[in-house]
């Protein structure tokens, strides 16, 4: 392929959005320029009023593979990444089989991995009880750095992990560089609020969201933030849920310490007080709560404390969804969005006056900076990756099943009328999804820094 050239009245760049030509040599963007300065002999590709963003990295994805494919796997899931306009991912170590606490489960991974990609992947290591000897070895292996879970992840195999393992495994953490993301629930309040429902009707939404208390996020994000100081490893708070905790975040990084935090469309564009009883689609953990919350988190948005957006895309089999029964307790915790994620955000982003940028900004740029992969993906720049979203900001759509290509077509979304649309995303200069379809061979392969 020669040198080609992206046009659009509209590219989503670091310094603002414009009118452009972004050219293209081979997989990398050799530079942006005006269009009156594409040479002669460059391809042309002119996108007109759709916007060109840069692809979006999603460092928060349950892909499930090895071991439970069943519930995703690398096929179904990057084709709903590609779909949504993301171009990264960054796998979670649990609910693989194995899951990825060791060396010999990141290469079981590696090779299950092989030849679906539709899009590009890492992965994050899994720190739990007792594997404290294999984080620097993971770290060196090309995990780009690891996630535990203060309270129970509903997973067997993957351990919650207390102070005394958090203690024996945080000087290996700090060495290597590498942020550690954490679940910030505690489970003490989580079972104080659980032990007084007993009795209560677990088909009520209501009593999910009781079951979780605001306290569990607050007390476990204070108690990571003074292992933070202490240890000075990098701390990265998974889907906040909670606005109460904006204040402490906010202190917190005021004195210094190293904290980002991130969190969800679902959190952002859903609330309690609209979600049906029986609707276990709307599972999560930490639930989504009230509407003012939701307002809270864009304030933490606006206001910076909420570095990042990112999807959490958890999916599991129907019949694990408890849909029949909707029984809030039994029904596994987790809301799919990757083909969605975008329109999601946008419907409620443009409504509140932010643009594009933004969006680049908390979906692309800032997930790319935790993952340790920003001199290569989320920006449109020269010498990055020529991973590019042409969207349609103006365009309204109702979701339909056919439309969220994750493995199972189970979304709290469905049926929900969307702004904005996702006509095409190119991988490394190659379209990956165009108009509903998947052209070419899975070009997707492994992020590795260098
Ligand atoms: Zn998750």
């Amino acid at each position: 392929m020669g040198l080609r050239a992206f046009l659009s009245r509209r590219v989503v760049t670091p310094q603002g959005i414009r009118l452009g030509a972004v050219l293209v040599d081979g997989e990398r963007i050799q530079a942006l320029v005006a269009p009156s300065e594409v040479p002669a002999d460059a391809a042309r590709e002119d996108f007109g009023d759709a916007a060109l963003l840069p692809g979006l990295v999603d460092s928060h994805v349950h892909i499930n593979e090895p071991g439970r494919a069943e519930w995703e796997g690398f096929n179904t899931a990057t084709r709903a990444a590609a779909a949504g306009g993301y171009t990264m991912l960054v796998d979670m170590p649990l609910n693989c089989v194995p899951a990825t606490t060791n060396v010999t489960a990141l290469e079981a991974k590696r090779r299950a991995a092989q030849g679906l990609c539709r899009v590009d992947w890492a992965a994050w290591g899994g720190l739990v009880q007792g594997n404290h000897d294999e984080i620097e070895s993971l770290a060196n292996a090309g995990v780009l750095g690891f996630k535990c879970f203060l309270v129970h992840p509903g997973i067997e195999e993957f351990t919650m992990v207390g102070e005394s393992d958090l203690r024996a495994a945080l000087t290996h953490v700090a060495r290597t560089g590498l942020p550690l993301l954490v679940h910030a629930e505690l489970p003490g309040p989580v079972d104080a609020a659980t032990e007084r429902l007993r009795g209560a009707d677990w088909t009520r939404y209501a009593t999910y969201l009781q079951s979780r208390p605001d306290e569990a996020e607050v007390a476990a994000i204070r108690f990571m933030l003074s292992l933070c100081s202490e240890y000075g490893f990098r701390l990265h708070i998974v889907h906040l849920a909670t606005g109460t905790a904006l204040d402490t975040l906010r202190a917190a990084r005021a004195e210094g310490v190293a904290v980002t935090v991130e969190t969800c469309p679902h959190y952002l564009h859903l609330d309690a007080e609209t979600i049906p009883d029986e609707a276990t689609q709307f599972k999560c953990a930490p639930p989504i709560r009230g509407r003012a919350n939701c307002e809270q988190l864009w304030q933490g948005l606006k206001g910076g404390v909420i570095d990042l957006v990112v999807t959490d895309h958890s999916p599991c089999p129907p019949v694990m969804k408890r849909l029949g029964e909707g029984d809030f307790r039994s029904a596994w915790g987790g809301i799919a969005s990757l083909s969605v994620a975008l329109p999601v955000m946008w419907t409620e982003a443009q409504k509140r006056g932010f643009s594009l940028a933004e969006i680049a900004c908390w979906m692309a740029e800032r997930p790319a900076q935790l993952a340790g992969c920003e001199g290569r993906k989320g920006r449109i720049a020269a010498g990055y990756d020529a991973d590019f979203v042409v969207f349609d900001p103006e365009a309204e759509f109702t979701l339909m099943p056919d439309e969220l290509h994750q493995r199972h077509a189970v979304s709290p979304y469905l049926g929900e009328k969307l702004r904005g649309r996702v006509k095409r995303t190119y991988l490394r200069g190659r379209a990956v999804f165009c108009e509903g379809e998947f052209p070419g061979d899975a070009i997707g392969r492994e992020f590795v820094s260098n």
